[in-house]
C-alpha cells in the first residue's frame, strides 16, 4: 500500500498521577502510555489490541487529544492538505477545525447517546455546532442522507435511543461520526458490547463505509477474531507499550512475542484437527505505576530466563530482509518458534 501516512505517532506517552487520600499526597505515576512509536497509512485499518489494562484505549483517546498526552510528537496529512499538521502545536481554534476531519464512535451506545436527544439531534449535532448548517430542512436532509449510510430508515429520526436495539444505536453512533466527512476514525470497542450475531454486521458496515469513504482507522479491540476482519495490521500493546507490529496475517500466522501467542492461542480455530495448547496467563497485567524490572512481561512469561528480569528488550525489526516489516520486543524473537492461527 502506498498511500501517504495519514497520522504519525512518536513516542507518544499519557502518565497519570495516582494520589491518595483527603491531602491527595502523590504515590505514584502511572504510565498509561509510555513512548509509543506508529503510523497509519490512508485508508488502512490499524489495530490496537491487548488485555484490559494494557493502555490501548488511552492511546486511542491520545492521538485525538480527547485527553492531552504528557508528551509527544503527533502529525497528521490529511487529504488537500499540502503538509504535515503538528497537531500537539495547534491551538484550540485550529483544534476545533482539525477536528472535524476526526472523529470516534465508542464502545457502548447504550451511554454515548443521550437519551434526551433525537435521532436527528444526536445525528445533526456535530453540523450545528460546527456552523455547517443552521436551516432545519437541510440538516434534516443531510440526517437522511446519514442515516440511510449506515443502513437505517430516515424515517427513524424523530425517534429517542430507548426505541433502538444496541446494534441500531451503534448504527446512529456511526451515522453521528460521520456526519462532518472525517476522514480518520477511531473505533473504541465499536462491537464488544453488542450481541455477537449483531456484531458481524456492524464490522461489515464499518468496512463497507471504508471502502465507500476512503476513511481510515484506528481500532481498539481485544477481541482477536474481530481484529483479524477488519484489520490491515496489528500493534499489540501490554503495560502502556508496543511489543509487536506488523501485517495482521503476518502476526496471526508467525507471531515473533509470547504475549502475542498467548492473546492467539484463545482464539477459535476454525480447523477441528489444529487444537493447540491454549496458553493461560497467570496474574494480570502488570501495574503501569510499578512495572516489573527488564521486560515487562517476564512475571507471565513461559520462556522468560535471567536476561528478561534485567533488560528492556528493544521493538526492533525482525522480519526477514524480503518480508514486510515485523517488529517486535522480545531478546529471544528470533529463536522461539511460537504458534499462531490459521495458515
Ligand atoms: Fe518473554 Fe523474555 Fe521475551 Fe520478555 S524478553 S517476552 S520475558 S522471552
Amino acid at each position: 500500500m502506498n498511500n501517504r501516512v495519514l497520522l504519525r505517532v512518536e513516542k507518544l506517552k499519557k502518565h497519570f498521577v495516582r494520589t491518595h487520600g483527603l491531602r491527595r499526597k502523590v504515590t505514584g505515576i502511572v504510565k498509561a502510555v509510555d513512548g509509543v512509536s506508529f503510523h497509519i497509512r490512508s485508508g488502512e485499518t490499524l489495530a490496537l489490541v491487548g488485555e484490559s489494562g494494557s493502555g490501548k484505549t488511552t492511546l486511542g483517546r491520545s492521538v485525538l487529544r480527547a485527553i492531552e498526552p504528557t508528551s509527544d510528537s503527533l502529525t497528521y496529512h490529511l487529504k488537500d492538505d499540502d503538509g504535515e499538521i503538528d497537531f500537539m502545536a495547534l491551538d484550540s481554534t485550529d483544534l476545533k477545525e482539525i477536528r472535524r476531519h476526526l472523529s470516534m464512535v465508542f464502545q457502548d451506545p447504550y451511554s454515548s447517546l443521550n437519551p434526551r436527544m433525537s435521532v436527528l439531534d444526536i445525528v445533526g449535532e456535530p453540523l450545528v455546532n460546527y456552523g455547517v448548517m443552521r436551516r432545519k430542512g437541510q440538516i434534516q436532509e443531510r440526517v437522511a442522507e446519514l442515516l440511510r449510510v449506515v443502513r437505517l430508515d430516515p424515517e427513524y429520526m424523530g425517534r429517542y435511543p430507548h426505541a433502538f436495539s444496541g446494534g441500531q444505536r451503534q448504527r446512529i453512533a456511526i451515522a453521528r461520526a460521520l456526519s462532518l466527512d472525517p476522514q480518520f476514525i477511531v473505533l473504541d470497542e465499536p462491537v464488544s458490547a453488542l450481541d455477537v450475531s449483531v456484531q458481524v454486521q456492524v464490522l461489515n458496515l464499518l468496512k463497507e463505509l471504508q471502502d465507500e469513504l476512503n476513511l481510515t482507522y484506528l481500532f481498539v479491540a481485544h477481541d482477536l477474531a474481530a481484529i483479524e476482519y477488519v484489520s490491515s495490521r496489528v500493534a499489540v500493546m501490554y503495560v502502556g507499550r508496543i511489543v509487536e507490529t506488523s501485517a495482521t496475517e503476518e502476526v496471526f500466522r508467525r507471531p515473533r512475542h509470547p504475549y502475542t501467542e498467548a492473546l492467539l492461542s484463545a482464539v477459535p480455530k476454525g480447523d477441528p484437527d489444529n487444537r493447540s495448547e491454549r496458553i493461560v496467563l497467570e496474574g494480570d497485567v502488570a501495574d503501569p505505576a510499578n512495572p516489573p524490572s527488564g521486560c515487562y512481561f517476564h512475571p507471565r512469561c513461559r520462556y522468560a530466563k535471567a536476561i528478561c528480569r534485567e533488560r528492556t528488550p528493544p521493538l526492533i525489526d525482525v522480519s526477514a530482509s524480503n518480508e514486510a516489516e515485523h517488529l517486535a520486543a522480545c531478546h529471544f524473537a528470533d529463536e522461539l518458534e511460537l504458534a499462531g492461527v490459521g495458515g
